[in-house]
């Protein structure tokens, strides 16, 4: 019989560390709540290899009396709540007692603290758990708490952290949930000796908003208010043009924590129905303020997921705060509002292509710069509409000429087969068998992913050097994950460069995808790549992405056809891999034979 025993504590505290600290983002967290805890109104981040080797949170709150480090560092010892009814009324980020006791039994823990009412201040060191020294040091008043080699003695764990890009990308993302719904906060985010991001203390969270999504998405924003029912909801909700490929950028925060929650993102998702694609995603920033009595906020190891007290009352007041402001509301986006009003001089734009130009003349690096470029300076980098000759070419396999003489050859051949457009989307034609009809996008999907994954097989997609690169704002946690991918993204045709802290200028495209708008496309990948999450497999990520790429360049429902390009897609589906179902698993074709049409119209 196996003997039941009560686990030493540093074991406790290691199984309780896997529960709230994954990875440096989550010890980035715990930190920072603790310093808005303590009432700090400046907050210093300092980060080293993604955290790895260091992360560093200096503080100006209350500090840490020396005769209570000890216990900072104790599991389940916390100043935040002492009874029962407490865990009911919550006001403060943290409560139980347990982040530092867990960070501290899977790193380096150094904690230096001040109280005004102290004359110096005292410093301990714990590492797996064990408090290694206590001294006294000068410091001002505050906190500053260093963790460094995150799981030096969990290696299973170590091994699971990625690159060092990766894990800053996650860093930033924890640090904006914290930054966003506090602006009267100042907060500062260093890489290294690097400064990031600085966030001066400011009235609102508009300003925090464009600070981490950029002045885009700032100028788009309609202001949310409501305060009824006991729930405030303050914040900002995007114009719908503003969409997004992933539910990443809803922002909810309650009580200034920020949660997941999914009868919000229902309403939100209401809300916007009808206002964008079905499949795309709103981009709002919301602070609900409720009686923490209203809400459980003890439900989950990080506190991301809430119960609700009434579920209903949040999801319809949510829902009438954003559809009633819209309705008050021009929602069309300020971009092309501005445009139309006070359009940029000619001479205004020449200056700015040209101050972009200038910069990649001396910031280009060598190998980027060597490759010839393919387009004369007549080459559009964008084009919104695509010309039936586009098309044309694009069903004869784009500027791949492998397949091109033969497209045009058998186009000729089966000239005699009828072939009908319907509806500007579905194709009918005749077989010997019977008759087929054709779904354009997705058979032209299908045709250009086969295509594409046969180049990629023989090595790299073709691209197209941009002319002028095309600059494109980004959150920084974006960026991170294109540079993750950069190998994977040059075979793919796209290359870039980083153009500031938030923004991205790219450099190549793919050239299948010469009339597709590129900052749209490359703000999709990003989302959905940062969605892979942990290290997909290659082979998933390169599906992801001819996926995409065959989506943008395949002919969309709508488009009309003339009948070379009817003929020229009918014909490359007798050539292409698995032509009965698109990239996404729908099928391109419904096959009708002569026996099943003979049935139908009870001929048989
Ligand atoms: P909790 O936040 O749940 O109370 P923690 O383990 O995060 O638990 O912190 C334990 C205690 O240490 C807190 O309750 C608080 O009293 C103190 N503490 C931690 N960080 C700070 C800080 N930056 N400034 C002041 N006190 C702090
Ligand atoms: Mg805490």
């Amino acid at each position: 019989m196996a003997t039941i025993q009560p686990l030493p504590d540093l074991l406790v505290n290691k199984i309780a560390a896997g529960e709230v600290i994954e990875r440096p983002a989550s010890v980035v967290k715990e930190l920072l709540e603790n310093a808005l805890d303590a009432g700090a109104t400046r907050i210093s981040l300092t980060i080293e290899d993604g955290g790895k080797k260091l992360i560093r949170v200096t503080d100006n709150g209350s500090g840490i009396a020396a005769d209570q480090l000890d216990l900072a560092v104790m599991p389940h010892a916390t100043s935040k709540i002492s009874s029962e009814e407490d865990l009911f009324r919550i006001h403060t980020m943290g409560f139980r007692g347990e982040a530092l006791a867990s960070i501290g039994s899977v790193a380096h823990l150094n904690i230096k603290s001040r109280t005004s009412q102290a004359e110096e201040g005292a410093e301990i060191h714990v590492a797996g758990e064990e408090i290694q020294s206590r001294t006294a040091v000068g410091c001002p008043v505050g906190t500053t708490v260093e963790i460094r080699d995150l799981f030096f003695n969990v290696p299973a764990r170590r091994k699971f952290l990625r690159g060092a890009n990766t894990e800053f990308g996650h860093v930033q993302e924890q640090f904006a949930r914290v930054a966003l719904p506090n602006p009267q906060v100042e907060f500062e985010l260093c890489n290294g000796s690097r400064q990031v991001k600085h966030l001066p203390r400011c009235e609102d969270m508009r300003e925090r908003i464009s600070a981490f999504h950029g002045t885009e998405i700032a100028q788009d924003l309609i202001r949310i208010e409501r305060d009824e029912r006991g729930l405030r909801i303050v914040g900002y909700a995007a114009k719908p043009a503003q969409n997004r490929a992933s539910g990443k950028w809803q922002y909810v925060f309650l009580n200034g924590r920020y949660i997941r929650d999914r009868y919000v993102q229902h309403a939100v998702k209401e809300a916007y129905r009808g206002l964008m694609e079905h499949d795309r995603f709103p981009v709002v920033f919301l602070s609900l303020g409720i009686d923490p009595e209203q809400v459980d906020i003890n439900v989950h190891p990080t506190k991301i997921e809430v119960r609700w007290q009434d579920s209903n009352m949040i999801h319809s007041q949510v829902l009438s705060a954003l559809r009633e402001t819209f309705l008050q509301h021009d929602l069309t986006p300020a971009l092309s509002a501005r445009r139309a009003a006070a359009p940029l001089t000619s001479e205004q734009r020449l200056e700015e292509r040209q101050r972009i130009a200038d910069f990649f003349k001396q910031a280009t690096p060598a190998s980027a710069g060597d490759a010839p470029s393919r387009i004369g300076s007549e080459m559009p980098t964008q084009t919104a509409s695509v010309s039936m000759a586009d098309l044309a070419m694009r069903f004869q396999g784009g500027s791949d000429a492998e397949s091109a003489p033969a497209g045009r050859v058998i186009a000729a051949e089966t000239a005699r087969v009828p072939v009908l457009q319907l509806h500007r989307t579905y194709l009918v034609t005749e077989t010997d068998e019977g008759m087929l009809i054709i779904d354009q996008h997705a058979l032209h999907e299908r045709i250009i992913y086969d295509q594409l994954q046969r180049r990629i097989a023989s090595g790299t997609l073709e691209a197209q050097r941009l002319l002028i690169p095309e600059t494109i704002e980004m959150t920084s946690e974006h960026i991170s994950v294109l540079q993750d991918h950069r190998a994977l993204l040059q075979k793919l045709g796209i290359d870039f460069t980083l153009y500031g802290e938030t923004t991205v200028a790219v450099q190549s495209f793919p050239s299948v995808l010469h009339n597709s708008a590129i900052t749209p496309f490359v703000k999709d990948l990003a989302d959905r790549l940062a969605e892979k999450g942990n290290k997909p497999h290659t082979e998933v990520l390169i599906h992801e992405v001819l996926d995409m790429m065959a989506c943008k360049a395949a002919v969309k429902a709508g488009d009309p056809l003339t009948d070379e390009e009817m003929r020229g897609l009918i014909q490359q589906r007798d050539v292409v891999d698995k032509s009965s179902n698109c990239p996404h698993g729908r099928p391109t074709t419904l096959r009708f034979s002569l026996a099943d049409l003979e049935r139908q119209f009870k001929r048989t």
